[in-house]
C-alpha cells in the first residue's frame, strides 16, 4: 500500500493513457526565444519526463504574430518551426511521458503595439491600448488557433492546451469586462463563450479524435465583471461538447488584486473552486496552484477535488519530484517555496526562468554536478543558503565536505524567513538541505567557529559566512528599545504596541507583517512559534476573507467585500529614499506585500532623517518636515554587511579559499544569488 494511491493512478485521457496524475503545468522559461533554446527545452523537459511525470504543458506559444506575450515571442504559424519542436517532443516521449502544446494568445496583455482584443480597451498592467478585431479577423484568429494545432500535431505532441484563463484572449472574450462588442462575437453570455468554444470545435475537426484537446478555463477571475459560476459552468458543458478532453483549472487574471500563486497563498487554496463544474461535465479536471507537496496532491484527489494535479513551479526546484513520491522519499524533495524570485521575477525581466533553491533548472546543459575525478577534502564554513548548497554540491560530486556553523542550527537567513508568517516554506528548504547533509554523508560541526588551524587541513575552504545586521547612529540608539531584525524576528513577543521600523526594504516589510500578526503576550511570556505549511481550514477560509475571495462565484469573478484583518501592532516602517516604499521588492510579489500592510495599518513614510530617540519617542524629518512618532520600539533593518574578516586569514595561511554569498556581497544581499553562487562553485571544485 502506498502513501499515495490515488496519484499514482493512470488515468485515460481522451485518446491517451497517462501513467499517473501528475501533470507538469505550463511554464515560460525564455529558452523559447533563446539561441539553442529549444535543444536545451528538450533537456529541461526530458529530465522531468525521465523522473516519471505523466504529462508535460509547453510553455504557451502563440498561434499568431499579434498573439504573442511579447514581440518576437515564440509562435508556431509555419511548417519551418515545426522541426524545433520535433526535437523537444521525441526528448519527452523518449522518456514515456506525454506531451501538449500550450497554445496561448495574449489578446490586450501582449507587450507590443500590435495588440488585438474583442474590443479597445487597455489591460491595468500593459502600456498598449489593442485594437479591437473585426468580425472576419475574429474568424481568422479561430483558424489561427486551428493552424497551430495541426502543426503541434506534425510536430508529434499528443495534444495541445488551448490557453483560456488567466486574462488571455479567450478569457477577453469571455468577460463583459473586456468585451463589449454587439456582434455575434459580444453581447450576452452565450455569444462571448462563442469564441473559446468555436476555437475547441476547429481544432477537434482539423486534428480529429487521436489528439489531446486540454482546456484551460478560468473557473475564477478574481476580477470585476468577470464571469459567474452559472458562466463558468455552461461554458464547461460547451467546450466539453466541442471535443475538450480535460479541463485545466485556471484561477484569477494577471491584472486581479488578489494573489494566486506567491508563497502567502494557503497550500492549495483554490482546489474546491471547480466543485459544482465537475458536477456538470464528464471530463477529467486538474487541480492547480499552491500544489508543491505529494501529501497536497494526494488530499486533492483523495477529496475529489479534481482528477489530475498540475504542478508546475516545484518541477523547477526539483525535477524528480514524482520519483520521489513514488518511493514515499518525500524528505529528499527540494520544494517549491513560491517565492517567484528565480521564476517569474526573472521571467518578466526577460532573463531565462530558474529556480532560487534549484538553480539547475533551465540550466540542465551547462550546469551539471558530474563526480569528481579527483576527490578533495573541503571544509564549507556557515550553514546559510549559500554554504548548504556548495556543502550538499561539492559532497553530491564524490568530495569530502565538513561544513562549520556558529550556531545550534543550519539556515542561516533562513532561519529568519521561515518565521514570517506567510513564508512558512522556507522551512521546507531547511528540511530539504538537512536531508541532504545526512544523505551525502556531510560531517556537521554546529556550535563550532572553524579557526584558521583547523581550516588548515583541507584542500579548499568555502567562505559562506554571511552578514551580520548594519547598525545605524543617531542619538539613543543605545536604548534598550532598539533592536536589530534577527531579535525583532526570532521574539516578537519582545516588541511593544508602537513600532518604528527603520529601513523598508524586503526585511522591513517581513518585520512589519510578523509583528502585524504576533500578538502581544498577556501574562507569561510565551516564545513565538512559527506556522506550519499547511494552513488550518480556518486559516485558509481567514486568507480568502481578507482578500475578498467567494469560491463559489456567486458574484461576477468571484470577488467579495474583504474582511480587514486585525493588526497586532500599530507599526511604522521608514525609509530614507523619496521612492514608494518597498519599490525594490519582487514584480509579482511587491504588491501582495504592500497590500497586505496597508490591510495591517502599516503606515509607510519615505524621504526621512533620523534625529534622536528620547522619551517622547522617535525623532525624525519627514520630507524636510519634524516629526515624533511616539513608539515603544525601534527595529532596525538597515540593511547588512559581509562578515569575511576570515579571509584575509586564510591568504596569509596560503590556503585556498572561496568567498560567497553574503560574505562575497552584502548589498542586495539575496538567496538565489548565494545557492546560485554556492551550486556554481561546487560544480567547478
Ligand atoms: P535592503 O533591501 O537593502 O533594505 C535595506 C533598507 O535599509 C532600505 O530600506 C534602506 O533604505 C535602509 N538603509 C540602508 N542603509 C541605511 C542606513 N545607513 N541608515 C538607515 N537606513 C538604511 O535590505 P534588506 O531589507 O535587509 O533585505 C536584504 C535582501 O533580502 C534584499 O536583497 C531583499 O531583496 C531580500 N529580501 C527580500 C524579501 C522580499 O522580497 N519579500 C524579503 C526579505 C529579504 P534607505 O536607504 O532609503 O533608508
Ligand atoms: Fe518555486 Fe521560488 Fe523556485 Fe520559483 S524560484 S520555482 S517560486 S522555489
Amino acid at each position: 500500500m502506498t502513501a499515495f494511491p490515488n496519484l499514482f493512478r493512470p488515468l485515460r485521457l481522451g485518446s491517451l493513457t497517462l501513467r499517473n496524475r501528475v501533470v507538469m503545468g505550463s511554464m515560460h522559461t525564455n529558452l523559447e526565444e533563446a539561441p539553442d533554446g529549444f535543444l536545451r527545452l528538450a533537456a529541461f523537459y526530458a529530465e522531468r519526463a525521465r523522473h516519471g511525470v505523466a504529462l508535460i504543458v509547453t510553455g504557451g506559444i502563440a498561434p499568431n504574430a499579434e498573439g504573442g506575450v511579447f514581440a518576437q515571442a515564440a509562435k508556431l504559424t509555419d511548417a519551418d518551426e515545426v522541426d524545433a519542436h520535433r526535437q523537444v517532443v521525441e526528448a519527452v516521449h523518449a522518456e514515456g511521458a506525454r506531451i501538449c502544446l500550450q497554445i496561448l494568445h495574449a489578446g490586450r496583455y501582449a507587450y507590443a503595439p500590435t495588440l488585438v482584443a474583442p474590443s479597445a480597451i487597455a489591460a491595468p498592467i500593459n502600456r498598449f491600448t489593442p485594437r479591437a478585431l473585426t468580425s472576419a479577423e475574429v474568424e481568422q484568429q479561430i483558424a489561427d488557433f486551428v493552424r497551430c494545432a495541426r502543426l503541434a500535431q506534425d510536430a508529434g505532441y499528443d495534444g495541445v492546451e488551448v490557453m483560456g484563463s488567466e486574462g488571455y484572449l479567450i478569457n477577453q472574450f469571455l468577460c463583459a469586462r473586456t468585451n463589449q462588442r454587439d456582434d455575434e462575437w459580444g453581447g450576452d453570455a452565450v455569444r462571448r463563450r462563442r469564441f473559446a468554444v468555436e476555437v475547441v470545435r476547429g481544432i477537434r475537426r482539423a486534428c480529429g479524435e487521436d489528439f489531446a484537446i486540454l482546456f484551460r478555463l478560468s473557473m475564477i477571475d478574481l476580477v470585476e465583471e468577470g464571469s459567474t459560476q452559472e458562466e463558468i459552468v455552461a461554458l464547461a458543458c460547451e467546450v466539453e461538447s466541442a471535443g475538450a478532453d480535460a479541463l485545466d483549472c485556471g484561477i484569477g487574471w494577471h491584472e486581479a488584486r488578489v494573489p494566486t500563486i506567491v508563497t502567502s497563498v494557503p497550500r492549495a487554496a483554490f482546489v474546491t473552486v471547480s466543485a459544482a463544474v465537475r458536477q456538470a461535465i464528464a471530463i477529467p479536471t486538474i487541480a492547480t496552484n499552491r500544489i508543491n507537496m505529494p501529501h497536497v496532491a494526494e488530499r486533492v484527489l483523495a477529496e475529489g477535488h479534481a482528477d489530475l494535479v498540475s504542478l508546475a513551479r516545484p518541477f523547477l526546484a526539483d525535477a524528480a519530484w514524482v520519483t520521489k513520491a513514488a518511493a514515499e522519499d518525500v524528505a529528499s524533495i527540494n520544494t517549491c517555496i513560491a517565492c517567484n524570485q528565480a521564476c517569474l521575477d526573472q521571467t518578466f525581466q526577460g532573463k531565462l526562468t530558474s529556480c532560487l533553491v534549484n538553480p539547475r533548472a533551465c540550466h540542465e546543459t551547462e550546469l551539471t554536478l558530474t563526480p569528481s575525478e579527483a576527490p578533495k577534502r573541503i571544509a564549507v564554513v556557515g550553514a546559510g543558503p549559500a554554504g548548504l548548497a556548495a556543502a550538499v554540491g561539492c559532497a553530491e560530486r564524490g568530495h569530502r565536505v565538513t561544513l562549520f556553523e556558529r550556531h545550534a542550527s543550519i539556515g542561516g537567513q533562513f532561519q529568519l524567513a521561515w518565521r514570517i508568517p506567510g513564508k512558512e516554506e522556507f522551512g521546507e528548504t531547511l528540511r530539504y538541505f538537512s536531508h541532504q547533509l545526512t544523505r551525502l554523508g556531510v560531517e556537521l560541526r554546529l556550535n563550532t567557529d572553524a579557526d584558521v588551524q583547523t581550516l588548515l587541513d583541507f584542500d579548499d575552504v568555502v567562505l559562506a559566512t554571511g552578514v551580520t545586521p548594519r547598525r545605524i547612529a543617531f542619538e539613543g540608539n543605545e536604548r534598550a528599545c532598539v533592536i536589530d531584525y534577527p531579535t525583532a524576528i526570532r521574539h516578537p513577543e519582545r516588541v511593544g504596541r508602537r513600532v518604528a521600523i527603520i529601513g523598508a526594504g524586503g526585511i522591513g516589510f517581513d518585520v512589519a507583517e510578523l509583528l502585524a500578526h504576533v500578538e502581544i503576550p498577556q501574562g507569561e511570556v510565551a516564545a513565538f512559534e512559527p506556522a506550519s505549511a499547511d494552513a488550518t481550514p480556518q486559516a485558509v477560509e481567514q486568507w480568502h476573507d481578507e482578500w475578498g475571495v467567494d469560491l463559489a462565484s456567486r458574484h461576477p469573478g468571484g470577488l467579495k467585500p474583504r474582511v480587514a484583518p486585525q493588526a497586532a501592532r500599530r507599526i511604522t516602517l521608514l525609509q530614507r529614499k523619496r521612492d514608494k516604499p518597498g519599490a525594490g521588492l519582487g514584480a509579482t510579489t511587491g504588491w501582495v506585500h504592500r497590500a497586505s500592510l496597508r490591510a495591517r495599518g502599516v503606515e509607510t513614510l519615505a524621504g526621512c532623517a533620523y534625529r534622536r530617540l528620547d522619551d517622547d519617542g522617535l525623532h525624525l524629518s519627514v520630507d524636510g518636515e519634524a516629526r515624533v512618532l511616539a513608539v515603544d520600539t525601534v527595529v532596525i533593518c538597515a540593511g547588512q554587511e559581509s562578515q569575511r574578516e576570515r579571509l584575509a586569514d586564510l591568504a596569509r595561511a596560503g590556503v585556498r579559499a572561496h568567498c560567497i554569498g553574503g560574505a562575497d556581497v552584502a548589498a542586495e544581499l539575496d538567496a538565489r544569488r548565494a545557492i546560485d553562487q554556492g551550486t556554481r562553485l561546487a560544480a567547478r571544485l
